[in-house]
């Protein structure tokens, strides 16, 4: 496992911040991996994991640790666990977007509309990737990780991720710690065999996004080349030419309040109303049941509600940038904070924070960020 010159995280991360950490290490195989980040452990080290940085911020100090890039490759196609599907198993430190290239190429639908997200497949559950009403929660069937905690390698299936809206046990949010730490080996999921031809497309937010009426066929590259296409129209699509996506993707997180506080907003402002917990069935043991049986007991709807509409309405549009600042909103998404070119951390963290300070003074809510944070305070 090799130890490399440790180089500025500035190269490696999609926001271009980060000074080269005490000690940098890749891994190119599963071996190499596991030995690093035995070692790192047996030594008590600091330490993060790296894919594509593109789901990171890091500080202008360096980190006092070591960071290990993942680089292991490749694609494992099994047996489908029924007639009609296949199932694919993936190493940790694969593209992203070379996978769903893979998949739409073997007629495998399930995440061609999750096109052009950067990163790699390691990180993908971290926060539940999605886009367009797809993600990878709906396709994916276990990940191999090795814990922290116990040293050791395991198949621990999706329904044990605590899989959420761009969350999971795994992910570190800010202010508090991850509920498992550990780093994900690799990643299976089952696709659906539809073939190169039209199919329906399912899903209406991917339908609206597509501009296609209910009940349409298109075929899966039909889907990708769309989505490629109104992604980089926002600039969500890598692009070293193009400032507006040196970025983290959207740096704020659309907000979840109850039903109550989500009133006092003004009517305009889009919204989602969450699925209720749905109660479970309540079963009373027949020596205490005195023969009533309880209400059902109301849960409150939990809100989400548009963190872009939120910013843009505290009077802070695109291309928004503070006084000879180099960070600045992105010209074609409000939710995306960018580096136009040898922006500090510092300089991000404070035009986030102007963000979060207007939003609040309008609206009474602090909008969280959606990135790890890693040596930056907000
Ligand atoms: C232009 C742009 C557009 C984007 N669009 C979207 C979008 O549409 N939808 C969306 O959900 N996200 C989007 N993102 C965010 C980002 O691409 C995803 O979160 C992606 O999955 C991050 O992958 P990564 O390899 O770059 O992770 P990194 O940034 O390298 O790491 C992110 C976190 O995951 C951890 N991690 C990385 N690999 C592993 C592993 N193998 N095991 C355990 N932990 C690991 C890291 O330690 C870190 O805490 C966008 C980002 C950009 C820059």
């Amino acid at each position: 496992m090799a130890e490399v010159d440790s180089l500025p995280l500035a190269r490696f991360t999609t926001l271009r911040t980060g000074a080269a950490p005490e000690r940098m290490r890749e891994a190119r195989t599963r071996a190499e991996l596991l030995d690093a980040l035995h070692e790192i452990w047996a030594d008590r080290d600091e330490w993060f994991v790296l894919g594509g940085g593109s789901n990171l911020f890091v500080g202008d100090e360096p980190f006092d640790g070591t960071v290990v890039r993942v680089l292991t490759q490749g694609i494992e196609r099994l047996p489908g666990a029924s007639a009609g599907t296949a199932r694919v198993r993936v190493e940790a430190g694969h593209d992203w977007d070379a996978l769903v290239a893979y998949t739409v190429a073997e007629g495998l639908a399930g995440i061609e509309a999750m096109s052009g997200i950067p990163g790699t497949v390691g990180a993908a559950p971290v926060q539940n990737v999605g886009a367009y009403g797809q993600d990878i929660a709906q396709t994916l069937v276990e990940v191999e990780l090795v814990d922290e905690a116990s040293g050791e390698v395991s198949v621990v299936p999706a329904a044990d991720l605590g899989l959420g809206f761009r969350t999971s046990v795994l992910k570190h949010h800010y202010g508090s710690v991850p509920a498992r730490r550990a780093v994900i080996l690799s990643v299976t999921l089952d696709l659906l065999e539809v073939g190169h031809g039209d199919h329906p497309v399912r899903g209406e937010q991917l339908r609206q996004a597509l501009g296609l009426e209910p009940g349409s066929s298109v075929s899966l590259g039909w889907v990708r080349d769309h989505v490629l296409s109104t992604r980089r129209r926002k600039g969500m699509v890598l692009d070293e030419a193009d400032a507006d996506t040196a970025s983290a993707g959207s740096f704020f997180q659309n907000a979840i309040v109850s039903e109550q506080f989500a009133r006092s907003l003004p009517p305009e402002c889009p919204r989602w109303p969450l699925q209720p917990t749905i109660e479970p069935v309540r079963v009373i043991p027949l020596d205490r049941f005195d023969g009533w049986v309880p209400a059902p007991v109301a849960h409150a709807v939990d809100v989400k509600v548009s963190a872009a509409w939120l910013i843009e309405h505290a009077g802070i549009g695109k291309g928004f940038r503070l006084p000879r600042s180099r960070a600045a909103v992105s010209s074609k998404h409000a939710l995306a904070l960018t580096n136009q070119g040898g922006a500090s951390a510092a300089e991000l963290a404070e035009l986030a924070r102007f963000i979060q300070q207007r939003v609040q003074q309008e609206f009474g809510l602090i909008l969280q960020p959606e990135p790890v944070l890693v040596g930056v305070e907000l």
